[in-house]
């Protein structure tokens, strides 16, 4: 009862309302129609040069731009799990999307980019899990924490190609092997950029014994 009153007042107070242009919306992690048609906008991307060629496919749900980039601040950098209905209502409106739904049905188990285990404590989780799981398993696709990164790797933004493939050089290594060999592996992360990080994962998968990795991403700053 107690409870019933405050959610009615907070609903009152904070009332639903898109992420993108405010507009007042019916439940909380609804985006209006409008702004989820511009921002979920699933896509085939061309396989970037690292990703090559371990890499079958590469997609993305959407442009790393606007309001999917302070969507995924929020989540990642100030630890606001608020953001993730949002995200979360996003990945649905992908299920409409032919390409993605023949890339679901083509993964047996996905595998997310990990974190260093510091990174992961200091924020709590690891993002590319949280956007992903539950969505996953909706759609019959178990996932399987098989990578681990070994190795605490330099922020990539500010390096040469160069320095990233040093950078990643050993960086990762696989602790589930029996859980790939054979299998068409989804590995998933919340951004694709240049593709050095993804592609030193796949390359794991892929001598772990995978049949084939494809990759797909919340958001890509590609341009296609
Ligand atoms: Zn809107």
């Amino acid at each position: 009862m107690v409870s019933d009153l405050f959610q009615a007042l907070w609903d009152f107070l904070f009332p639903a309302h898109c992420p993108l242009c405010h507009k007042y919306v019916k439940n909380k992690g609804d985006w209006c129609e409008t702004c989820l048609r511009q921002v979920c906008q699933p896509t085939r991307l061309p396989v970037p040069a690292p990703m090559q060629p371990v890499a079958g496919s590469a997609w993305a749900l959407c442009l790393y731009r606007g309001g999917m980039r302070d969507l995924l601040r929020r989540l990642k950098y100030r630890r606001q799990q608020s953001a993730l209905p949002y995200i979360h209502r996003l990945l649905a409106a992908a299920d409409a999307d032919k390409g993605i739904a023949a890339l679901l049905a083509w993964s047996e188990v996905a595998v997310p980019v990990p974190l260093h285990a510091s990174r992961e404590r200091l924020r709590g989780f690891n993002q590319s899990e949280q956007i992903f799981a539950v969505w996953l398993q909706v759609h019959g696709v178990p996932m399987v924490r098989a990578l681990q990164r070994v190795k605490a790797t330099l922020p990539m933004y500010e390096l040469t190609p160069e320095q990233r493939r040093e950078n990643l050089k050993g960086a990762f290594a696989v602790c589930a092997a029996a859980s790939l060999a054979g299998k068409h592996v989804l590995l998933v992360d919340d951004i694709l950029t240049t593709g050095a990080t993804l592609g030193a994962c796949a390359r794991e998968i892929k001598r772990a014994g995978a049949a084939e990795v494809r990759v797909l991403v919340l958001a890509s700053d590609h341009r296609c």
